[in-house]
């Protein structure tokens, strides 16, 4: 797998960054589970008691199996955080910010169980970022197939059990089919899968002379100033992604983006890293509208992969949205082709899926 250093979670809950905010101190991979937040100068942010009640929550959940997490009552995540008997301030200028920062739902209506899944791996210490780039994971499993196995830049547009048309070389016949594209793609190529409803996501990469933050900590706006739902020195964290000479900070806008994108994005984050941003120069702005699928409650976790014998369909829209989910989804495919085929799988199942 690719390197996956772990990050920490900072929160601005309505004040300049330079007077304040917390930073949740949280074990690598393997680690302690996460800490409690604490104010930038070191003092915890909000009372003892109730750094004590949120350090217990996130503990119990770290060791909370994911079969119970799964087996408590769906709400949406909102009105399940609401009801967790932590202070509001907590809830408010913490979970709150963190969720809708790992579910892409600045809403919190995604199912509470995906909810508890993202909090739970992010209690036991899995917030990472793939060194090199999102592109990373598939070009590793790519590399471990022999050369000639994938062919990329390549558009299909017809599948069915035994064949697949493709645009640039035509039909191709085969034993089996399995449809590994975003929700709109397989329900155009399959019609009558079905299309969730999405949430968008805007992300803003800028290059920067100094760091504005010394530590590699994930930035959360709890008060909604401004546009910013989440920020980070990401070549903190990973050095392979800076600009020669200078740090990257990269920035992510949850729902519909602003009109004057950067003008508002600077300014946000001018107030939440405590600095003038007027040098920062803008690397990329990228927005994705169908980012990420919807898990409102009711959410099916499991998803069917196989449709008939031959045929199957992975994809996050299929598990959790998130890359978990997407792989996932992969494994249980590709074991019922193998199963379809009379083949054995190499590795075993795992019981449930993880999120975020
Ligand atoms: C901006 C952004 C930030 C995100 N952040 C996180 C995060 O922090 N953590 C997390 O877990 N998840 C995150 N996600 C979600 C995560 O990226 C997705 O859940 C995951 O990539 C889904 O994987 P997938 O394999 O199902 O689909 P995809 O990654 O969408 O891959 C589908 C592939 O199918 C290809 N395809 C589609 N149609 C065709 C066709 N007709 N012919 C050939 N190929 C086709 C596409 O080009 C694409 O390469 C984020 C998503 C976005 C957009």
């Amino acid at each position: 797998t690719p390197r996956t250093p772990s990050i920490s979670v900072r929160c601005c809950p309505g004040r300049p960054a330079t007077r304040g905010g917390g930073t949740l101190a949280h074990g690598g991979p393997g680690g302690e589970p996460g800490g409690v937040p604490h104010d930038a100068r070191g003092a915890p942010l909000g009372s003892a008691l109730d750094q004590a009640r949120l350090g217990a929550a996130l503990a119990r959940l770290a060791a909370t199996p994911v079969r119970r997490l799964l087996a408590r009552p769906e709400l949406p995540a909102g009105r399940a955080l609401a009801a967790r008997g932590l202070p509001q301030r907590t809830v408010e200028g913490f979970l709150r910010p963190l969720l809708s920062a790992l579910l892409c739902d600045p809403g919190l209506t995604t199912s509470s169980r995906c909810a508890d899944l993202a909090l739970h791996a992010f209690a036991r210490g899995r917030l990472c970022l793939p060194e090199g780039g999102a592109d990373a994971l598939p070009e590793l499993l790519a590399a471990a197939l022999p050369p000639g196995t994938v062919r990329t830049g390549v558009r299909v547009t017809a599948v069915a059990a035994d064949r697949v048309t493709t645009a640039e070389h035509g039909e191709l016949t085969c034993r089996g089919v399995l449809l590994a594209t975003d929700a709109r793609a397989a329900a155009e190529l399959l019609p009558g899968l079905r299309v969730p409803a999405f949430h968008p996501v805007t992300v803003v990469h800028h290059a920067v002379p100094e760091p504005p933050l010394a530590e590699p900590a994930l930035l959360l706006d709890a008060d909604r100033r401004g546009p910013v739902a989440h920020t980070a020195v990401v070549s903190h964290v990973d050095p392979t992604r800076a600009p020669a000479g200078r740090v990257l900070v990269s920035s992510t806008v949850l729902g519909p983006p602003p009109d004057d994108l950067d003008r508002t994005v600077r300014a946000h984050l001018a107030a939440l890293y405590g600095t003038p941003t007027d040098r920062w120069e803008l690397l990329a702005a990228h927005h994705t509208r169908e980012a990420v699928p919807a898990m409102p409650p009711p959410h099916d976790l499991r998803r069917p992969v196989r449709l008939l014998s031959g045929l199957y369909v992975c994809g996050d829209h299929r598990d959790t949205s998130t890359v978990q989910g997407a792989l996932h989804s992969g494994r249980r495919a590709a074991h019922a082709a193998l199963a379809d085929l009379g083949v054995a799988p190499a590795l075993k199942e795992s019981p449930l899926p993880t999120a975020a």
